[in-house]
């Protein structure tokens, strides 16, 4: 099957023709679309390299939901809502089997999520995936990374360290279970994004790992740093199986891929549900870790963790 027929057979379909605000979809030169009045637009794009930001063995129908989801997970963050996306394939060979797959994970994310695949590329190469996401938001309320103050909590939208544990039961040979779903499909917050929308003051997803994020916020919030109290770490039962002590706090504060939102809430206000206020902004310089003592918890590295331990 060529180039041409894979596009026709799996992409240019009838709810990708004429999705909501689709004027024209995928089979032109170029989508047109018809954005929101009010409402601004706010665009996302990542790639995914096989076997550096997703292991190359992962079935085609999760490669397929999580490079949509790694991006809806942008939108979310900045309390967006999803409308339409580009996909840009580069494949080793013309595999039906596989794009069907992937087109078949792709799909139920996209569909689950409201977002419309409108166009893009397909071309012979190492096996890569770009997706771009375009959202909307009403004029002038998107979550910025900046807007944090000293004396808010920093608080996330579940529990993180789970796709590391994920990843590292996958090395291990692990092809199912709560973890390595949470790496294989990751669930981009999009409803709690909208729920942050005028409360929130600053907002980011963890997709390099906790600390190195909030460490985003922090800088972009020009906020001296940043203290995460280890107990509030909240701990799920798969989690607590699946390593010692060590290693889940390596994967909790470092581990990436979790894709939850981490976010700056006025002190004393009632939290959204399954959110957890593990920290503060503080007018100390850094990022710091605090054990139940109030000791500093020494880390060994923060950042992203990705397959072959290259770059992002
Ligand atoms: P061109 O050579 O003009 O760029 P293409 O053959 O690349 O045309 O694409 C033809 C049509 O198919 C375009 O509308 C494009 O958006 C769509 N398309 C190509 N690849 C994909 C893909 N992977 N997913 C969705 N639409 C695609
Ligand atoms: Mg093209």
């Amino acid at each position: 099957m060529d180039e041409f027929a894979l596009i026709n057979r799996f992409f240019r379909t009838a709810a990708n023709a004429a999705g909501p605000g689709v004027k024209l979809g995928p089979g032109d030169d170029a989508a047109i679309l018809s954005p929101t009045p009010g409402c601004e637009l706010v665009m996302s794009m990542d790639t995914l390299i096989a076997d550096r930001h997703f292991p190359a063995d992962l079935p085609a129908a999760d490669v397929g939901w999580r490079s949509l989801a790694v991006n809806l997970s942008d939108l979310a963050a900045m309390g967006a809502r999803p409308r339409w996306a580009l996909l840009s394939l580069s494949l080793p060979q013309a595999d039906a089997d596989w794009v069907a797959e992937f087109a078949r994970g792709f799909g139920e994310l996209a569909s689950s999520s409201g977002c419309v695949l409108v166009g893009g590329d397909t071309v012979r190469g190492p096996l890569a995936i770009t997706v771009q996401v375009t959202g909307e938001v009403p004029t002038g309320e998107a979550l910025l990374r900046s807007g944090a103050s000293v004396g808010e909590q920093v608080c996330i939208g579940g529990v993180p360290g789970e796709a590391a544990a994920g990843l590292a039961a996958w090395q291990h040979g692990a092809r199912s279970g709560a973890l390595v779903d949470r790496l294989a499909r990751p669930a981009p917050q999009l409803a709690l994004g909208e729920r942050l929308c005028g409360v929130a003051s600053a907002c980011i997803d963890v997709s390099d790992g906790l600390l190195a994020d909030l460490g985003h916020l922090v800088t972009e919030s020009g906020v001296a740093g940043a203290t995460v109290h280890l107990p509030a770490l909240p701990v799920s039962a798969a989690l607590a199986a699946a390593g010692d002590e060590a290693a889940r706090r390596a994967w909790q504060l470092s581990g990436g891929d979790d894709y939850l939102l981490l976010f700056a809430w006025p002190a004393g206000r009632p939290l959204p549900d399954g959110c957890h206020a593990i920290g503060h902004f503080t007018a100390d310089t850094g990022v710091r870790v605090l054990d139940a003592e109030g000791q500093p918890v020494e880390v060994a590295r923060s950042g992203w963790n990705h397959f072959a331990g290259g770059g992002q």
